[in-house]
């Protein structure tokens, strides 16, 4: 039988990438501090990485997709795969 559980399992730290080591502090609830690697980091500095990454991820889901087995090298005329 499983246990339900709150929380956020395994959430890795953006600077070490260990899982499961951070921490809040509750007098600001905006600073957090990872106990493997002692660093602090904010929301605001995790909120500039996701955006930076989301316009990446955005640009990354405009290419265009290729038959399995195909080129992926696009006809610059009719700007589809071969
Ligand atoms: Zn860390």
């Amino acid at each position: 039988m499983s246990e339900t559980a709150r929380g956020f399992e395994d959430l890795p730290c953006p600077k070490c990438m260990d899982d499961g080591t951070v921490t809040v502090y509750l007098s600001d609830m905006d600073t957090f501090n990872c106990t493997a690697c002692e660093e602090e980091f904010t929301r605001g500095e995790i909120e500039a990485v996701v955006k930076q990454w989301g316009a990446v991820l955005a640009w990354i889901d405009t290419a265009p997709a290729y038959q399995s087995g195909g080129s992926n090298v696009i006809d610059l005329k009719t700007g589809t795969g071969s």
